[in-house]
């Protein structure tokens, strides 16, 4: 307020004028160091106690313009007055007053029996409000009132002021520090807390929610958060959301006034922010600028941790994927390969039940051994069923969050992916990851599944060959042993012709240690070792052959049981001395003979049962039983 309007409209002034006037300023003064830092209604409470003393008043009312109402402060308990009334009669009461102050209150009955009314405003007219004066002891002349007057509204100007920027300030240091917080967390549950906690301290009167799309997180405590579901929501959420702006409705049923903010990040929007308030028709600008800054940094703090954890995700995929690659270049066995996926597949999508199928060229499928057990059943075929036909079809991966009814009712798994493995542009089989929950799978997931299906089709078909060919071939590439096979017919012949033979099949100790701790390719090494120990051990007498893995045979044709015996007792000592790093075998045996009707199915059934005895036994030994 201008100061000279003050003094020039201040002169003529009686002594009493004069004496009023210098008390109320010096009150206002005091009222300055006093009350200016416990809020605005609190300083205008204390500034109405303050008029009403130093005009000596019975009562004073003052009514507090605000955006489109007016908020009633009393010298007395308030409960009979109105303040909904007022705004009607404004202007009424000041009819035919220049300068603001009229000193007959034409007003409704309720508000009757008032001396004075001063409208309060600022420089360019625009009101601080209405204050009511009833009861005065003394009269003053009308230069004094308007003084009294401008300095009242100075007051108010300055008060108002002060008042915004204390509140402002306080805001954004708010702000300022749940920014530093958002910076320092990327859990995003802890940064909506932070959210909702902000908003709550700095405008505890209005109601808060966080509408966030795509939350898959059922886990927020009791944060205020829902779902933002594009089907139910209102319009100006949907415009909020869509075009990134923040946008008001006021709901005439209930009363409500509701902002929208946009969550808004660099690379998209992310939900928004739902602000509701009961009695205001409008909500001020500074608020809505704070509440737009607030979700602007919300929805940036959410983006950065989002990608935060999607990186961290992907990096973990990538783990898994790298480390899958590497144990299937390692040309394992097809049922270690099928093993080790399952294992993979089961850890990552806590699938609950993982199927192989095969699928020839006739397009029969047949499920392979390794499948989870619930695929030999009934209804495990009928899922199979489904997802051939549809991958035969379709050409392309299944990714469905809720079987239920597609191919049958009270299905036992809901949520299902499936991925073909696909050569040389031919189907050659399948995978299938069941889960016993309803979407329990997520996209991510999907595309991780058909990342290990695509590196390993290769190494499972390529191993699945090699399986074929070493039934055809004598000799074992690696150890050059005879082969499986061919010991198998040679002991076929040796039945037929022979009147007797024994069988002695040992395994490796621990082998899956040397390769753990020295790595295949010393493991292969120590495989010729032994491989070379036992063919020269056997020499002239005996068949020695690669039985499969780490699992060697020797056949001794016209060889009675002592010999066998003898024979692995001595394979078991040397063994050890012969190899480095070093291994110990465990042996089992069996024999056969002319007068006992016997078949190599058995007599092979019999030599591995006692070696696995000598395993049982303690390893590093020739098993003592037969069976
Ligand atoms: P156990 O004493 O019970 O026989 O223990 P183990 O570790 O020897 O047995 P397991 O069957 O758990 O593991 C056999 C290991 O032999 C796993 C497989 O990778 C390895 N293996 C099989 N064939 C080969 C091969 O040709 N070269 C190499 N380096 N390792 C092989
Ligand atoms: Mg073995
Ligand atoms: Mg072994």
């Amino acid at each position: 307020m201008n100061n000279d309007r003050i003094d020039t409209q201040a002169t003529g002034l009686t002594s009493t004028d004069q004496t009023f006037l210098n008390n109320y300023k010096a009150r206002l003064f005091d009222l300055v160091n006093d009350e200016f830092n416990d809020g605005e209604s609190s300083c205008l409470s204390a500034w109405v106690r303050c008029v009403q003393a130093s005009l000596q008043a019975g009562e004073v009312l003052y009514y507090q313009r605000l955006e489109n109402s007016y908020h009633l402060i009393g010298s007395h308990p308030l409960d009979s007055y109105p303040a909904a009334v007022f705004p009607e009669t404004i202007d009424h009461i000041f009819e035919g007053t220049e300068d603001g102050i009229s000193e007959w209150v034409n007003a409704p009955s309720r508000l009757s029996g008032f001396d004075l009314a001063f409208r309060l405003s600022d420089q360019k007219q625009n009101p601080y409000g209405v204050l009511l004066i009833k009861g005065m002891k003394s009269v003053f002349s009308r230069g004094c009132l308007r003084s009294f007057a401008d300095h009242s509204a100075a007051y108010l100007g300055k008060m108002t002021y002060f008042n915004q920027v204390v509140e402002e300030e306080h805001r954004y240091r708010e702000l300022f520090k749940v920014n530093e917080a958002f910076h320092s967390s990327m859990d995003i549950n802890t940064l909506l807390g932070q959210i909702i906690g902000t908003l709550t301290r700095v405008f505890p009167d209005y109601e808060f929610h966080l509408l966030l799309s795509n939350d898959n997180d059922k886990n927020h405590g009791n944060l205020p958060i829902r779902n933002f579901d594009y089907d139910s929501v209102n319009k100006a959420a949907m415009q909020a959301f869509v075009n990134g702006t923040v946008e008001s409705e006021f709901q005439y049923t209930d009363e409500k006034l509701t902002l929208y903010a946009p969550l808004k990040g660099k690379q998209g929007v992310y939900g928004v922010l739902e602000v509701i308030t009961s009695n205001q028709f409008k909500f001020p600008d500074n608020h809505r600028e704070f509440i737009r800054l607030l979700a602007y940094t919300a929805g940036n703090a959410l983006e950065n941790a989002k990608l935060y954890q999607q990186s961290r995700r992907l990096i973990s995929d990538l783990q898994l994927i790298n480390e899958t690659s590497h144990r299937l270049n390692s040309n394992l066995r097809m049922t270690e390969t099928l093993t080790f996926l399952k294992k993979q597949i089961k850890r990552s999508f806590q699938a609950s039940s993982i199927g192989f199928v095969f699928v020839d060229e006739k397009e029969e499928a047949s499920v392979l051994p390794e499948s989870s057990a619930f695929f030999q059943s009934f209804e495990g075929a009928s899922y199979i069923h489904f997802v051939k036909r549809k991958i035969f079809k379709e050409k392309d991966a299944l990714f469905i969050g809720d079987v239920n009814g597609k191919f049958g009712k009270e299905l036992s798994f809901l949520s299902l992916m499936a991925v073909p493995m696909v050569q040389n542009d031919s189907i050659i089989g399948f995978c299938v990851v069941l889960h016993k929950e309803p979407y329990a799978f997520s996209f991510d997931m999907y595309k991780l599944l058909q990342s290990f299906i695509h590196h390993s089709t290769l190494a499972l078909t390529n191993s699945m060959l090699r399986e074929k060919l070493e039934e055809l071939v004598v000799t074992d590439h690696l150890t050059q042993l005879y082969s499986r096979s061919f010991l198998d017919e040679e002991m076929v012949r040796a039945m037929k012709d022979d009147e007797q033979g024994v069988l002695i099949l040992m395994d490796i100790d621990d082998f899956k240690k040397i390769n753990d701790n020295y790595g295949h390719q010393t493991g292969d090494e120590v495989l010729i070792q032994v491989a070379r120990t036992i063919m020269d051990e056997s020499g002239e007498i005996g068949f020695a052959a690669r039985w499969g893995g780490e699992e060697l045979a020797v056949y001794l044709p016209q060889k009675d049981l002592k010999s066998g015996l003898d024979f692995g007792t001595h394979i078991v000592k040397r063994i050890p001395e012969k190899t480095s790093p070093s291994v110990t075998v465990s042996c089992g045996v069996s024999f056969w003979t002319r007068d006992r009707a016997d078949h190599v199915k058995d007599l092979v059934k019999r030599a591995d049962a006692s070696m696995y005895h000598a395993k049982n036994n303690g390893k590093n030994q020739m098993a003592n039983i037969l069976f």
